[in-house]
């Protein structure tokens, strides 16, 4: 049988810094776990757009359909700030979401022990958190028609429709409920059911996919009670499931809850392909970091654990999407930090690679 096909994509500014530590790891699984994959690369972006004029050609949207699994670095740029919209480096990354038809975004929010003084919350709050909140991406109010800025009387009116079909919650829910059942099978649905018909739609669908997963405890909230919860216990949850709009504000908060962008994966997935897998784009939450990059001083923790998360949900190899998470905390508990981690402390950082190495160490330390 062949290898899982793995398709690279590092992207712009400190993408393809990172990704060289992710294909470290890559290797080592294979060298010493046996966990072969076949691994191209290609561009996606600024750099594609350099290549080709295009920031994603349509030989890599077809790779990408084709792949086991996709992992990207991050695009953009300054030097590509004055480019029409059409060819920005962003819409590389958007027209993978979308040809790929990624509907559910996996957003972690896992506090490693060594960190938890990086919050803005108190450490008894964060420490040890781990909670996953999964938020619909393809549809809602930023999707919705009728859209526009429109003239009314003597003054313009904003107007963006929020718009959801059953098979759009029905589809996303049911990716929060298997990814329950992976975890501690508590699933927490967010909407405003209180003031908007889709919410009321929406508690209606997650409700009745729910009945399919007895084993899961569902639980619903406004989206705006579950802001206040997240700031004050977020260790009550574990997985959330949510609508575009309000994924988008609860995941930034929950991010922000563990600290730096540095240590952020994320997970986008789709329809299951033939091979049972399903269609998936893995990328650490930042950017481009246009103000680091070149300097080995990125934090590659994000992009890692973002291979983890695909170790764990496309290659389904959770034991050793943990290995690789515990070597990460190892490291962290040992003191080694990226400049982004040491705040004010005033220590010497460790470099991108050093970093790499670290993880790679405690990986062996670890078998
Ligand atoms: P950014 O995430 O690139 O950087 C924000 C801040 O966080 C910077 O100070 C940066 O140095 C720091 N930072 C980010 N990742 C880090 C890491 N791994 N290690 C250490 N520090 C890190 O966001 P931005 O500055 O708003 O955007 C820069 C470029 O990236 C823009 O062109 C933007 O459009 C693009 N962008 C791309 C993505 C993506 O590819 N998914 C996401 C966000 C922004």
């Amino acid at each position: 049988m062949s290898n899982p096909s793995l398709l690279i994509l590092p992207g712009d500014g400190i993408g393809p810094e990172v990704m060289a530590e992710v294909r470290r790891v890559i290797d080592w699984f294979g060298d010493k776990r046996g966990l072969k994959f076949d691994v191209s690369e290609d561009l996606v972006g600024g750099c594609a757009y350099d290549a080709h004029g295009t920031p994603l050609t349509d030989e890599t949207m077809a790779k990408a359909q084709e792949a086991d699994a996709v992992l990207l670095g991050a695009v953009g740029g300054p030097k590509y700030d004055v480019l029409d919209f059409s060819v920005k480096p962003e819409r590389g990354l958007l027209r993978l979401r979308k040809e790929m038809d990624l509907y559910a975004n996996l957003r972690p929010a896992q506090c490693f022990d060594a960190l938890a003084d990086f919050s803005s919350l108190k450490k008894d709050v964060v420490a040890g958190l781990d909670i996953v909140i999964v938020r619909e991406l393809t549809s809602g109010i930023y999707f919705g028609e009728p859209r526009g800025i429109i003239e009314e009387g003597n003054e313009r009116v904003g107007i963006n429709t929020q718009r959801y079909t059953e098979s759009e919650i029905d589809r996303v829910a049911r990716s929060a409920f298997e990814l329950a059942m992976r975890r501690n099978k508590k699933l927490c649905s967010m909407e405003k059911a209180n003031v908007m018909e889709s919410g009321i739609l929406w508690r209606e669908v997650v409700t009745e996919v729910g009945k399919e997963y007895p084993e899961v405890e569902l639980s619903h909230m406004y989206a705006d009670a579950g802001a206040m919860q997240l700031c004050r216990w977020p260790k009550q949850f574990d997985v959330i499931v949510t609508d575009n709009l309000f994924g988008d504000l609860l995941s930034d908060a929950a991010a922000m809850l563990t600290g730096s962008l540095g240590m952020l994966p994320s997970a986008s997935l789709g329809a299951p392909m033939t091979n049972g897998r399903p269609k998936a784009l893995y990328e650490p939450v930042h950017g481009s970091a246009p103000d680091i990059a070149g300097q080995g001083k990125a934090n590659p923790i994000a992009c890692i654990l973002s291979f983890a998360m695909a170790l764990r949900y496309s290659f389904d190899k959770g034991d050793e999407a943990t290995r690789l998470e515990q070597a990460i905390e190892k490291v962290l508990a040992d003191g080694y930090r990226t400049a982004d981690l040491l705040g004010e402390e005033g220590k010497q950082p460790v470099s991108t690679s050093e970093m790499g190495t670290a993880i790679l160490e405690a990986l062996d330390a670890g078998l």
